[in-house]
């Protein structure tokens, strides 16, 4: 039996739930993602760093969730575009 879905809703613990309240009190702060304000009356995320270690800021959801998306398609597939002649420069 599928009950298991349910089990998504507590990824998020309470820990996450403090620090959002925190940041909550700081608002309103630059959208990580884009840079325009998040205020407390918009829908945001608590955005974090990539390895998990701590809070980079606020997001607004949209943009949010656009940026997992992105992160998506990149590790989906290597055909999406490949514009980066910079990498070259790193090696
Ligand atoms: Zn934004």
């Amino acid at each position: 039996m599928p009950h298991r879905t349910r089990s998504k809703r507590r990824r998020y613990g309470y820990a996450h739930q403090v620090a959002r309240k925190n940041w909550t009190r700081l608002l309103p702060l630059p959208c990580t993602v884009c840079g325009r304000e998040v205020t407390a009356a918009m829908r945001w995320d608590l955005d974090h760093n990539d390895a998990g270690t701590g809070y980079l800021g606020p997001a607004h959801r949209g943009c949010n969730r656009s940026k997992g998306a992105r992160k998506g398609n990149r590790m989906r597939g290597k055909r999406a575009k490949r514009r980066e002649p910079l990498r070259r420069l790193e090696l």
